[in-house]
């Protein structure tokens, strides 16, 4: 049975990365695109052959679609996502899933409550490297591990320099918009969840309306992991990766913060170093693959939406810790508290 996707959102992920990733599944089609801008969701589809164009969600929801891709700005998701869950459509929903870890908790229960799947799109846990330091953290290469380091801060392309350096009111800031992935990527290589945060965050020279564009944030997980992250959108040569300390070993992953299958994984013990191998899958393409699975009743996304909770509920005591000075208890049950 082909899965027929509607787009809510005429945003830039869809177009690099998102159309691509639904067409390169056998059964995944593409049937509509939604933009609040009548123009817009014209030019849209005819510049990715998209059948239709429609500019209110009750027409993309009316259109015979199973399932909708949301990647409009932030503070969008929560509405379009309940309505989407009522009108019976499964949802893969970008990250961060709402403004607050409260609605993104609703969200995950109006989709338990109707039977749809509901999936965030956190494409790191698609990454073969990722994949790879969690095989082999499983599977006790590094002994038990002690720390954790990601290096995920980035030059905001030009292009995407609007309403995530603008607009809090649309959810922007580094922390919505990164912090959030290095939650889930650490939950997903670790098996483990955070439970406690402490940031500091600045603004850089980039970021305006009292946003954040750099983040510094050191993190408790249950097993007694600490981590620090570091999150940014204005250094344009500091390359990113991910390193786990263990008791018998480190693992050592460069340029693997990113959207592309790229980068290296070294893991360092006493029998000296060793590169790992890994798939280079498109992260995307995955993603899509372990949705249309999950449609089928065959496992779940490869982030559920009670990862896009922990993930939110993480960003938000990360901002509550910095706006504060004090560190932060996260628990996604109950919402983070001081
Ligand atoms: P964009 O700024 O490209 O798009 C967001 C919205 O902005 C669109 O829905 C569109 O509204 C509007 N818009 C886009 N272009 C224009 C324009 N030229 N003029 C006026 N309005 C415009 O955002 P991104 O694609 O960067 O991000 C969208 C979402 O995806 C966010 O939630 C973000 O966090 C997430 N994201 C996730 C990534 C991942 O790897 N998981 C990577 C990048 C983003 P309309 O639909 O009404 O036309």
């Amino acid at each position: 049975m082909t899965v027929r996707w509607g787009l809510i959102g005429a945003s830039t992920i869809a177009r690099q990365f998102m159309i691509s990733a639904i067409r390169a599944q056998a059964d995944g089609e593409i049937a509509a695109v939604m933009s609040s801008s009548p123009e817009r969701a014209a030019a849209y589809a005819g510049e990715n052959s998209i059948p239709l164009a429609v500019s209110t969600l009750d027409g993309l929801l009316s259109s015979g679609i199973d399932a909708v891709y949301i990647s409009t700005t932030n503070e969008l998701h929560f509405e379009q996502a309940l309505a989407a869950i009522r009108a019976g459509k499964h949802v893969l929903c970008e990250k961060p899933l709402a403004l607050t870890s409260a609605d993104a908790r609703e969200m995950v229960a109006a989709a338990k409550a109707a039977g749809m799947v509901l999936g965030t799109n956190h494409h790191l846990r698609n990454a073969g490297s990722h994949r790879a330091m969690r095989e082999a953290i499983a599977a006790g290469r590094i002994g038990k591990p002690i720390a954790a380091r990601v290096f995920h801060s980035v030059y905001l392309p030009e292009n995407l320099q609007g309403w995530r350096i603008t607009k809090p009111e649309a959810g922007g800031g580094v922390v919505l918009d990164i912090t959030v992935h290095d939650a889930d990527t650490l939950r997903f290589v670790l098996s483990d969840d955070p439970v406690e945060i402490s940031a500091f965050t600045q603004s850089a020279g980039m970021a305006a309306g009292g946003l954040e564009d750099g983040a510094m944030c050191i993190w408790r997980f249950r097993s007694g992991v600490v981590a620090q992250s570091h999150e940014g959108f204005t250094t344009k040569f500091a390359g990113t990766g991910f390193e786990v300390h263990g008791s018998e070993g480190s693992l050592i992953a460069k340029d693997v913060m990113t959207q592309r299958p790229i980068g290296s994984v070294l893991l360092r013990a006493a029998e000296g170093e060793e590169e790992l191998s890994f798939d280079r899958e498109d992260l995307y393409a995955r993603s899509l693959r372990q949705f249309h699975a999950a449609i089928r009743g065959e496992g779940q996304p490869s982030a559920t939406g009670e990862d896009g909770v922990w993930s939110l509920t993480s960003a938000e005591a990360a901002l509550q810790s910095a706006k504060s000075g004090k560190s932060v208890a996260i628990d996604p049950k109950l919402g983070s508290a001081t």
